[in-house]
């Protein structure tokens, strides 16, 4: 068998862990329980010697008082004998005696054969021998008598029973004293003792309720007893009360019993504050075991905290009140190459640039005392690090206020990112932007010399002919040649002026590079493309209609840019309708400007042409898409560019008859409402 199947199965982890846990709370649990039951115990031991201790007392105690009582009566007897027996005085003195010590029941004064010649009973109850004669009941007295006389000293008898009236009887004892006189025998004094009286008078009112006392024979009988209760027989004391001629032996017996649990006041004392030490056991484990959840949860929360932190790429950083920083993130740290032990406590940073350290106090108090007065803005700043390698990086932070638990403000949370590598890329993309509408343009204005050379060529054509004709004229001149010359240099000069009008628009477009926003109205911005859509149209005998609603809608927006849209549309509408197959009737191209809603212009190019066909409408704005031998793709790719770059949008549909439209929407500024122009009249040209 493998040495792994001989090991005891593992504990599944948690398990092991949790039991762990559990066994100091077991074994102090098993402790309190053994300290406390051996505390249960002991208080009731001590309980039970103590009543064991009193029992003990009150049986010395009653010993005691029942010698006394007995003695006392046994002197007071003794007096009686100086007394002559016969006289009625004795009687008196004897009854005196009696009606005084109530445990002695009968004095009787005997001859010295034995005889009782005189006898006086106790006052307070029936004759003692009333049933049964004396003579009857003389046993014992009598031996005590006899005893008393071989010593001469006074003697008790045993112990015996008299029979009462209602069936009672009464345990009693006698004591006899030898008389002598001039030291001859001249009778005894006889006293009689009620047993019972004797403990009655050993045990005190307070005491009867207590304990029950009496006279036991040597097997155990009982032979008297006082007490209100009985004797519960749990503590009990035995004390031999010793008289002369005989032994009593008394019984002192509580009517305590064995102390139980709950009735034990200090058991019950001790219990009570077991079962509290027990609760509170249950709530401090308890206790324990919550704080236990608590920590757990919280070092879950830190460590995800923590995760959380160590991945994020935003960089965080906490300041306080005094602009001290007080925690950064790894994130923060590699953003900007110190480590977290250079930059806390921090005071400025060593991130701010060296030569404006001053301006940045400056803008930190003042954006952390607007923030502090309750205007924190979503909106974050932009401004730029140092790094610890000397480069600048370009960040952008949003911050907003720390509040403690009290909700105190105690600093400033802020989140930090890296706007270096995006600032870049928007730098290329302008740039290439740029390049692209550089291209474009220079595209345009390769076209536009060809088609300016090709309009100037009529002009020109038309200067050089009249010039020649003129020149022909002025050979042999008269005044009506002259008139005709002068006609011949008009034309001259209209071609000429028209050739330099042509000539200046081109160039206007071309040199109009700045990129301004300005607020122009719609048909001025159509007019002053006009002139060069009507060179293009001539190719092609298109007629130009164009219809601006009025008042004119105005728009903010960059000239150039948009005459460059507005020439590259209609270059295309034009371009469309330059087949053999469309009659020259039906070529027309039209240009419409109208309000859209109060924030924006929309104008429309539409042709008769052949329409976008479906595969290309797919790749229309794709950059290079063309379907022309000498077209570059670039010029919808470009207006759709322009357009989106002032926050408008490029479309565009076919006509069911044929031909396409195209939109474009540009902002109108707030007031462009109020536009001053109140003519409805359209602008219709054609060319
Ligand atoms: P280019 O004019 O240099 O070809 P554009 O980007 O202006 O570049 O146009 C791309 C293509 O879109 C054109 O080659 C043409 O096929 C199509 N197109 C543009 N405008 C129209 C129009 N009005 N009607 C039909 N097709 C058009």
């Amino acid at each position: 068998m493998a040495a792994a199947d001989l090991a005891p199965p593992a504990l599944p982890a948690p398990l092991a862990h949790r039991l762990r846990r559990a066994l100091p709370w077991v074994l102090l649990v098993a402790l309190l329980g053994v300290a406390q039951t051996l505390l249960v115990v002991l208080t009731i031991d001590y309980e039970a010697a103590r009543a064991q201790e009193r029992a003990e007392a009150m049986a010395a105690e009653a010993g005691t008082e029942v010698k006394r009582e007995v003695t006392g009566g046994m002197q007071a007897l003794q007096t009686l004998q100086w007394n002559p027996p016969a006289g009625g005085r004795w009687a008196v003195e004897a009854g005196a005696l009696l009606s005084r010590r109530r445990a002695m029941l009968r004095v009787e004064h005997r001859s010295s054969t034995g005889e009782v010649l005189d006898a006086v009973d106790s006052p307070y109850r029936t004759p003692l021998f009333s049933l049964m004669p004396r003579h009857q009941m003389g046993v014992e007295s009598d031996l005590a008598c006899a005893s008393a006389r071989r010593t001469m000293t006074p003697r008790f008898s045993r112990s015996y029973f008299v029979p009462q009236p209602g069936g009672l009887g009464l345990e009693i004892m006698d004591v006899c004293i030898p008389l002598s006189v001039a030291g001859s025998d001249s009778g005894y004094l006889v006293g009689t003792y009620s047993l019972p009286g004797l403990l009655e008078e050993a045990l005190t009112p307070m005491r009867a309720g207590a304990y029950e006392l009496t006279f036991i024979e040597g097997d155990g009988t009982r032979l008297a007893r006082a007490g209100l209760q009985r004797g519960a027989g749990v503590y009990q004391s035995q004390r031999a009360v010793d008289l002369a001629g005989t032994n009593l032996t008394l019984r002192a017996d509580s009517v305590e019993v064995r102390p139980r649990l709950i009735p034990n006041l200090s058991a019950a004392l001790v219990m009570g504050l077991s079962a509290a030490l027990f609760a509170v056991v249950v709530l401090l484990w308890r206790d324990v075991r919550r704080r236990a959840k608590a920590e757990g949860a919280l070092a879950e929360a830190l460590a995800f905290r923590k995760a959380m932190e160590d991945s994020l790429i935003t960089g965080l950083r906490a300041r306080d009140l005094d602009g001290r920083i007080t925690y950064v993130n790894p994130a923060f740290c590699h953003m900007v190459g110190f480590s977290a032990d250079e930059l806390l406590q921090a005071n400025p940073p060593p991130y701010w640039p060296a030569e404006r350290v001053a301006e940045y106090s400056a803008r930190q108090s003042m954006r952390l005392s607007a923030l502090g007065g309750g205007t924190q803005s979503r909106q974050g700043f932009e401004t730029v690090f140092t790094r610890k390698n000397g480069e600048r990086i370009q960040v952008m932070i949003f911050e907003a206020p720390l509040v403690d638990r009290e909700g105190q403000h105690t600093g400033w949370m802020s989140a930090v990112l890296d706007m270096t590598e995006q600032r870049r890329v928007e730098e290329l993309s302008r740039q290439q932007q740029e390049r692209l509408q550089a291209t474009a343009r220079l595209a345009t204005v390769g076209e536009m010399a060809s088609l300016l050379s090709h309009e100037l060529n009529q002009p020109l054509a038309a200067i050089a002919s009249y010039a020649t004709g003129s020149l022909n004229l002025m050979a042999d001149a008269d005044a009506q040649t002259l008139d005709m010359v002068r006609g011949a240099m008009l034309r001259i000069a209209e071609q000429a002026e028209r050739a330099g009008r042509v000539i200046k628009s081109v160039h206007g477009f071309v040199r109009r590079r700045e990129q301004a926003r300005e607020v122009l109205r719609v048909d001025h911005l159509i007019e002053s493309v006009l002139p060069l859509v009507r060179l293009q149209a001539r190719k092609s005998g298109a007629r130009i209609e164009v219809e601006v609603e009025q008042p004119p809608a105005r728009v903010l927006c960059d000239r150039t840019m948009v005459e460059q849209v507005l020439l590259n549309l209609t270059r295309n509408g034009l371009q469309a309708m330059e087949g053999e197959a469309l009659p020259l009737e039906r070529r027309v191209l039209r240009i419409e400007a109208r309000a859209n809603g109060p924030r924006w212009a929309r104008f429309t190019v539409a042709d008769a042409g052949t329409g976008v066909a479906p595969e290309v409408a797919a790749q229309l704005f794709t950059p290079f898409f063309t379907t022309r031998n000498e077209g570059m793709g670039l010029g919808l790719s470009l207006c759709r560019t322009v357009v989106e770059q002032h926050g408008g949008a490029l479309d565009f549909d076919n006509h069911p008859d044929g031909g396409a439209s195209f939109h474009f929407t540009l902002p109108s500024p707030p007031s462009s409402t109020a536009a001053t122009s109140s003519s409805s009249t359209d602008l219709q040209t054609s060319a």
